[in-house]
């Protein structure tokens, strides 16, 4: 979140030669310059995902819409990653996709007037916010995170409220597919699933049909 990008195995400060996208990875074949360990697959799977986003962005649209769909996507994709990685939402990037929604959105949801914006940002946080707090009343323990929420609110902006009942219903088919699809074979009541992630996918394919 701050700083220059360092190996996060010797904390040698790494130079550009080593963080162009893809590139430096296969040159490097997947080994810190410098100290020779693993970077980590996920680092690769990262950039070629950002690429992905582009190319789709780029494919499905035109102009100035490619190019906020695009954004949108690179917002969502560190947050999609963390949640997986480790069910976090952080508020300081829920925040930059709101104030993005605000900056950049109009480019990519022409259609869509700043009242139904706000609207979409009230109405997707107290709606999952009151749903959170109805199942914690009702079963006395924790059913959602606390950023999925704040989350649901910020893609209300980008998309208008309008959209909120589409985008929750393909993130639960989302979520019902991985479910399926997962090689987990263990699954209780209480595992975790990072709904999140679920968030971010479906909004990213339904800002195509807005
Ligand atoms: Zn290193």
């Amino acid at each position: 979140m701050k700083g220059r990008s360092r190996c996060d195995h010797c904390g040698t400060q790494l130079a550009a030669a080593d963080l162009v996208p893809i590139f430096s990875y296969a040159w490097l074949r997947g080994k810190c310059r410098y100290c020779k360990q693993p970077i980590g697959g996920s680092a690769l799977y990262i950039e070629i995902a950002a690429a992905l986003i582009g190319a789709i962005s780029a494919m499905g649209l035109d102009g100035f819409q490619a190019f906020a769909a695009a954004v949108f996507g690179w917002l969502l994709l560190p947050l999609g990653v963390l949640d997986y990685q480790r069910l976090w939402l952080p508020n300081r990037l829920v925040l930059l996709l709101a104030f993005g929604g605000v900056l950049i959105a109009p480019l990519l949801t022409p259609d869509i007037s700043w009242m139904d914006r706000v609207a979409g940002g009230l109405f997707g946080f107290l709606a999952l916010e009151g749903a959170r707090h109805a199942f914690k009343a009702l079963r006395k323990k924790e059913g959602m995170g606390g950023g999925d929420p704040k989350l649901f609110g910020a893609l209300g902006i980008w998309m208008g409220w309008q959209a909120l009942p589409y985008l929750l219903m393909l993130s639960c088919v989302v979520g019902f597919a991985w479910v399926l699809f997962s090689t987990k074979t263990e699954r209780t009541g209480t595992t975790q699933l990072p709904f999140g992630i679920f968030l971010c996918v479906s909004a990213f394919a339904l800002c195509f049909s807005i």
